[in-house]
């Protein structure tokens, strides 16, 4: 961080979190229209829902660099924040997600890169109560203290709210120019997106995984047979159905599209099932296994399969190319079927 006197002699450079939303969009865009650089920082997660690719056109982060013209860092989740999901310091808000634990993991990564790349100040879209969890004003206090923030994190949208941080004191950010909004509402930030040619109409982004019922139990599961867990192995609890069996984990994919995704996903080790002669699901079978369950797996694939008949044989092995083992599976019911689902 430079000191006083160098700041006051160059641009300031502020470091922006941007998510790709508009709260992101409209803080980073009342820091330049009082003149600050803004360079934006995204943090890439599996467990985020916004994809590039399939998301809305004015929910994404081209905006920031089409638009507003920002530089744009990017920083990937590692391992360590899914020992944060573990066991957060601050507990978890409706269902796996540790909101503030998780502020604090992502300002400490932006504290790091401020320092590398010269930046003065950070900032966020935060907005005072948009979050009844990790929004209020004591999560807001607990995370700049606990990442040595205090007083030196700016939000923008809700300054007027906040008591001034260092750079509002200083007079290097004109307080004046900052709002004070509060709660859930995205009006002010619509308009002022809308006035300034960014956006005519509010997209919510995708969201968070973690908020997810569904797949918060299967996070937790994971977790509960993983002692050293992967960023890397979150993709697939994303695609199928998942069931755990004893120690087996077993995914069935729900359409074509899923299958593949399976089939790139999948663990050199991990085997795959497959109906014989006719269409159906891919299965994965991961971890411990057993005789027992490698049969629930491939009664599992036949079930999901365009079989019609109650008895029929399922193909598997390690390699899609050489599914050279067979097993004959009679069917049974769907309440026994289902009771291992996740
Ligand atoms: S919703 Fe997810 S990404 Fe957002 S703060 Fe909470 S845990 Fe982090």
């Amino acid at each position: 961080m430079k000191d006083e006197k160098s700041e006051k002699k160059d641009q300031i450079i502020g470091l922006g979190l941007v998510s790709g939303g508009l709260d992101s969009l409209t803080a980073c865009l009342l820091l330049q229209l009082q003149g600050t650089k803004v360079i934006g920082l995204n943090f890439t997660s599996p467990f985020c829902q916004y994809d590039k690719k399939t998301s809305q056109p004015d929910c994404n982060l081209d905006l920031f660099q089409e638009k507003l013209g920002i530089e744009l860092h990017y920083l990937p989740l590692k391992d360590d924040f899914l020992e944060i999901i573990q066991n957060p310091k601050f507990g978890y808000g409706k269902h796996l997600n540790p909101c503030i634990d998780c502020r604090i993991y992502i300002l400490k990564k932006a504290k790091e890169l401020m320092k590398e790349i010269g930046a003065d100040l950070i900032f966020t879209g935060e907005v005072l109560n948009q979050r009844p969890k990790s929004q209020h004003m004591r999560a807001l206090m607990i995370v700049e203290k606990e990442t040595g923030l205090e007083g030196r994190l700016l939000r923008p949208l809700s300054a007027l709210q906040l008591k001034p941080t260092i750079y509002e004191e200083r007079g290097l950010i004109d307080r004046k120019q900052l709002l004070g909004i509060k709660g859930r509402g995205r009006k002010i930030q619509m308009d002022l997106a809308r006035t300034h040619g960014l956006l005519d109409n509010y997209y919510a982004c995708g969201g968070c995984l973690l908020t997810d019922e569904n797949f918060a139990n299967r996070m937790k599961d994971y977790l509960k047979f993983h002692k050293n867990p992967k960023i890397e192995d979150i993709n697939i609890l994303k695609v199928g159905r998942h069931f755990r069996y004893k120690n087996t984990k077993i995914i069935v994919g729900r359409n074509e599209s899923e299958n593949n995704k399976l089939l790139t996903l999948k663990k050199p080790n991990d085997f795959i099932f497959e109906a014989k002669g006719v269409p159906g699901p891919i299965t994965i079978v991961q971890e411990d296994y057993s005789k027992n369950s490698l049969k629930y797996a491939a009664t599992l694939t036949l079930r999901y399969s365009d079989f019609k008949q109650l008895k029929g044989q399922v193909i598997y092995g390690t390699d899609y190319n050489k599914l050279t083992e067979e097993m004959t599976i009679k069917i049974e019911n769907d309440k026994i079927l289902k009771h291992y689902l996740l």
